[in-house]
This record gives structure tokens, sequence and C-alpha cells, in this order.
């Protein structure tokens, strides 16, 4: 089963949920129209069907394979990354400065679906790619601007991220990995990384690694973190490639999912002199670069998880209408019925769409501000994206990728007893989308950057803000008295009074008990995903009625089905999420005696 990229679906998001007429018209993506867009997304479509798409399961059952210190990618897979650079898709986004195409972030995000749908362990690769360039960019000096960009943003050199050591994984204030000053002003690097994606590989000629390390002389903790730019193989002057620099891999893991990204253990400094690197933005403020790097990656991870929802929808939705068993309020003849007849696949079928058009929604909604922040003439109007930019971040990471869990495994359902033959595909999205609530930070971690770091924001006016703006929404869905809406109004203005609610007692609790705020965090995040998303498809619903959608055949007439059974049957665990969010902290208390070995 090909999996065909919605554009369709892409569009309607962009221009009901995003405003696409007002972003171009007011410039703020570019000079691009809708046409190109449409056109892009359709050319991408293609690339990731016809040349990504066929690698990914013999990708899986491939896995790339490390021999004498080289890592060799599954079959075909150079091949394919040549090509994916040779088309421009490395750089869509990229400044023109640096041959990029300057594209705005919505399309971007969505080409960043595609690959992950079409092929999730090669889509890894441009991903962590795409974070190296925008820190380089915003923070590292012009010559490293000069020498690094071009050849990255043209797809001709990869980027990695290097934070994580054994003892240094969510609290990085542990990490050891040492840097020292050399006389000519860069710096010598002397350690160990774990888990590096696509850490070493043949697919480029250069790999640009950026790697936390500590300075003898730096304050402990987080605040004597400094970023390092270390090349695999050292680049003169004149941009030629010279000899290899002091980094080696150690090591492949042996994973759940993603068999063909490799996860490599990293060495620097193992013959002694120390790996080659230069600095990244200030000493001991490596973090503040890094996180520049992990916002746009975590984004971009949250749509891996649309990217894998999307890719196990599609697949569900083919084999139900394909497969037979018993007989449905629709048969009429002897035959059995394709199981998609039935009202719990049915069920089954709408919550993976709804739940994959929602969590596409919230993230493209967070790729809308971060172009708005980009462009805007207004400094107000780029701040107030900027910090919605900052408070979206982390629920389109964790809803994103929770949600791409729970799709898969609804996948691998549908499928019945099929679904846990790897021979079908359903399998490998199940393994797959494991990975994603847990690296680019952990579910567990971006729960408590909104709780913690997002909604203190502006003392709370930031979320405030936000909730009212659902909030009209909703509004506007209840007074538009629409039948065909059933109650979608009513339970999203019970969704967004959760939301409401639960923030109040989170702004009232921070500071007077952090340890029951935190408690409520994971539930807290939840319950904004299932609002926001909520809302958002209410927003493609209300478009799709004012275009005359109100028949159950008419175009449009999907996008209301989705977001009224997204609002009945969904936004309603959010008053009980509330419930958690509000009482369950009391509960958590007790956890030490229930836990007790
Ligand atoms: C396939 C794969 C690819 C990866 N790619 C990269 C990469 O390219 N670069 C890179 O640097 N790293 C990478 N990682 C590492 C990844 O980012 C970390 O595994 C992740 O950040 C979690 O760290 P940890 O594994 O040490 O878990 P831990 O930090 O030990 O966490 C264990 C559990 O405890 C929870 N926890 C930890 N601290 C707290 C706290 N303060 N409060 C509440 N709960 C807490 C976590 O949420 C988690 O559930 C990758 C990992 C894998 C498996």
């Amino acid at each position: 089963m090909t999996y065909q990229a919605p554009v369709d679906d892409f569009m309607q998001a962009l221009k009901s949920v995003c405003g696409l007429d007002e972003l171009i018209e007011r410039g703020l993506v570019g000079e691009i129209d809708e046409a190109t867009i449409r056109a892009v997304l359709e050319e991408a479509g293609k690339f990731g069907a016809e040349v990504l798409d066929p690698l990914s399961v013999t990708g899986d059952k491939t896995g790339s394979k490390l021999t004498n210190g080289k890592v060799e990618t599954p079959p075909g897979w150079r091949e394919a990354y040549q090509s994916f650079a040779a088309g421009g898709w490395a750089s869509l986004a990229a400044a023109e400065e640096w041959g990029g195409q300057n594209l705005p972030a919505i399309v971007a995000t969505i080409a960043g679906e595609i690959w992950n749908s079409a092929n999730m362990g090669f889509g890894l690769c441009p991903l962590l790619t795409l974070g190296a360039i925008d820190a380089i960019e915003a923070q590292g000096s012009d010559s490293l601007k000069q020498t690094y960009l071009p050849k990255m943003v043209a797809g001709q050199w990869s980027g990695t991220m290097n934070l994580t050591e054994p003892h240094a994984g969510s609290d990085l204030s542990q990490l050891k990995t040492r840097a020292v000053r050399a006389a000519d002003g860069s710096y010598r690097l002397f350690g160990t990384k774990i888990f590096i994606t696509y850490g070493e590989h043949e697919l480029t000629e250069n790999i640009i690694h950026l790697v936390l390390a500590r300075l003898p002389d730096a304050p402990p903790g987080t605040r004597g973190i400094s970023l390092f730019l270390v090349p695999k193989v050292l680049v003169a002057a004149d941009g030629t490639l010279g000899a290899a620099n002091d980094v080696v891999c150690a090591g492949l893991e042996h994973k759940l999912g993603i068999h063909a990204s490799p996860t490599c253990v990293m060495k620097y400094g193992e013959n002694g002199e120390g790996a080659v690197g230069y600095l990244v933005g200030e000493e001991n403020r490596g973090l503040n670069v890094m996180f520049i790097m992990m916002n746009a990656a975590r984004l971009a991870v949250g749509m891996q998880g649309v990217a894998v929802a999307e890719r196990a929808t599609q697949r569900a939705l083919s084999y139900a209408r394909e497969r037979r068993q018993g007989r449905s309020s629709l048969s009429t003849g002897a035959e059995m019925a394709p199981i998609i007849e039935h009202a719990d696949i049915r069920r089954s079928l709408m919550t993976m769409k709804a739940l994959t058009q929602a969590a596409r929604a919230i993230c493209l909604m967070t790729a809308r501000e971060t172009d708005v922040a980009r462009r805007s003439k207004d400094a107000a109007e780029r701040a107030a994206a900027l910090n919605r930019v900052a408070l979206l971040t982390p629920v389109a990471k964790a809803f994103s990728t929770d949600i791409g869990c729970e799709v898969a495994s609804i996948g691998v359902q549908v499928h019945g007893g099929m679904g846990f033959i790897e021979e079908t595909g359903a399998a490998q999205h199940y393994r797959d989308a494991r990975i994603l609530p847990i690296y680019e930070g952990t579910n567990g971690i971006q729960a408590m950057d909104l709780v913690g770091r997002k909604l203190p924001l502006e003392g709370g006016k930031v979320v405030l803000d936000y909730i009212a703006e659902l909030n009209r929404t909703v509004e506007e869905v209840r007074a538009s008295n629409r039948p065909e809406f059933g109650r979608m109004g009513e339970r999203l203005q019970e969704a967004v009074a959760a939301l409401a609610e639960a923030s109040r007692w989170i702004g009232g609790t921070l500071q007077r008990d952090p340890d029951n705020a935190m408690a409520a965090a994971v539930p807290y995040l939840r319950l904004f995903g299932l609002a926001a998303g909520g809302v958002y498809l209410a927003k493609g619903a209300l478009a799709a009625s004012r275009n005359g959608a109100s028949s159950a055949h008419a175009p449009g007439a999907q996008t209301i089905a989705l977001a009224r059974f997204f609002a009945e049957t969904l936004a309603t665990a959010a008053p009980g999420l509330k419930a958690s969010v509000v009482d369950g902290a009391a509960a958590l208390l007790l956890s030490p005696q229930a836990l007790a070995p």
C-alpha cells in the first residue's frame, strides 16, 4: 500500500486553520502564492511516494550496519539521499543567502511530514540537519556560517545534535564531555556521547556535529555548558576537505524501531589530541543556542508523530476496505461485509483521522507563528508570535507524538491478527512511533516545560490570550446554529472551559506547591491538546460550512464530520482531565506508600 500525500488535507488546514489567504496578502509567508504552495507539496508528495516509501520496509529489515567505524545505511539509501539533495528538498526553509529557498515554515513543516510518513528512518537525517542549520545561523560566527551553511543547506553535509551522555539524559547539567581552549582560538573536545542520530553514515561527504561540552573553568550545572561545532572531516580555509577529525562511532544501538536510522555512540578525542571544535555562541551559554535547535526539532518531531499517524491511518483505511468479515447493517446478499462497514471499525478509523488532523493543525499553527515571528513588520506582533511559538511547541511535540503512538496502535488493531504480523506494515508504524514521545525531550519533560516555563510567560497573559482566542471560535460555532454541527459547540465550550480552569489552578499552585503543579503536567498537556485540536478542527468546519457543505456528499462534508466526531467523542475527555489536574495531586501524595517496595 503506497503512501499518498494528503495534499487536499494540507491545503484545507493551511487555508481554514492557519489563515493562508491573510498570510499571503500580508507578505507573512514571503512572495509565495497558494498555487505554488500546492505545487511544491504535490511534488514533495511524489518524491515521498516514489523514492522514499519503497525503501521504508527494506530499511526496517536491513537496518544500518557498523563495520570498522563506518556506518553503511540500507541499500538504495545513498541514491535516495542524493536525489533528495539534488531536488532541493534539503533547503526549503533555509535563507537564500546560504543557497536555500526561503520558503515559509508552514510549507517546510508539511514537507517534513511527507518525508516521515513515507520513511521515518530516512526523514530523521534532514530533520536534524535543519535544526543544526538554525543554530549555526542564529549564533555561529560569520566564518562558521560561510564555511558550513552553504554545504549543509545544499544537503552535501548533514548535521547532528550531541547532547546525551550515559549519565546525562533529561538532566543535561550532569554532562561531562570536556572542551579545552587551543592556541589558535579553536577548542579540543574529549568525551562520549550516546544515542546520536545519524552520528555516522556515508550519505554525505561530511557530518557536522553540534556538541555540548564543558570548559575546565566552567561553573557547575547548566550555566557551564558550551556548544561546539565539530566536523567529522576538517575543513580548510578554502572550504576543501582535509584530514579526519578525532571523532569516531564506537557502536550502534539495536532498537525497537527506526532501524535504518543509525543511533550512534560517539567518541570524541579518543586518540589523545582531542577533536577539533569551534565555539558556537558564547562560552557557557551553549544551552541557550541548543534550545534554538531543540525548539525547531521539537516541532519537527511533533510532525513525525503526525506523519506516522497519517501513514498508519492510510494503511488501516485501505485494509478495512478490503478485509471482509461478518455482516453489517448495510449487508444485503450472502457475502461478508468489508470491515469498514462495522460501526466499531468506523469509530476506530474516525478516531485515527480526527486525532491526526487535530495534531497536524496544532503543529501547523506553531509553524504559522514562526512565520509571523520571522516576517511581520510589527515588533509587537513578532513578540506575540514568539510567545505563541513558545507556548505551543511543547504541546505540538508531546500531544502529536502521543497520538502518533495511539493511532499506530489503533492501526494494528484494525488489522486484527495481521496487524501483529510484520508483512502488513502496521507493526512497523507501531514500533517506529514509540521513540517519538521519548527523544527531543521526553513528553513528561515537555509537560513540565509547558507548566513550569510557558504558563508563567508574561504573568500568564500568553496562555490567557490563547484561551480567549479559542473561545472566540467556540462562540462562532455556537452562534452558527448549523444542524450538521450537532453538539460540537457545547462540547468544545466545555473543553475550553476545562482548559481555562485547569490553567487557573496551575497558575495558583505553581509557586506555592510546585510538586503538585508538576504532578498535573501530563494530564494538563493532554487537555490543552484536546481543546486546541478540537477548536482548530471546528475552524475547518466553519469554513466548510461557509462554503456550503451542509449535505453529507458536498465537498467539505468530511471536514465537518471529523470536527464533530472529535468534539463529541474525543474532546469529551477534557472535563475528566481537568479533574485529574485539579484533584489528582492529592492522590499522588499517597504514591510513596503505594510504590513502596
Ligand atoms: C533512537 C534514539 C535517538 C536519539 N537521538 C538523539 C540525538 O540525536 N541526540 C541526542 O543528544 N540524544 C538523542 N537521544 C537521546 C534522547 O533524547 C534521550 O533518551 C531522552 O532525552 C531521555 O533521556 P534518558 O534516556 O536519559 O532518560 P532519563 O532522563 O533517564 O528519563 C527516564 C524517565 O524519567 C523521566 N524524568 C527524567 N527526569 C525527570 C524529571 N526531572 N522530572 C520528571 N520526570 C523525569 C523521563 O521523562 C523518563 O520518562 C536519542 C535516543 C534514542 C533512543
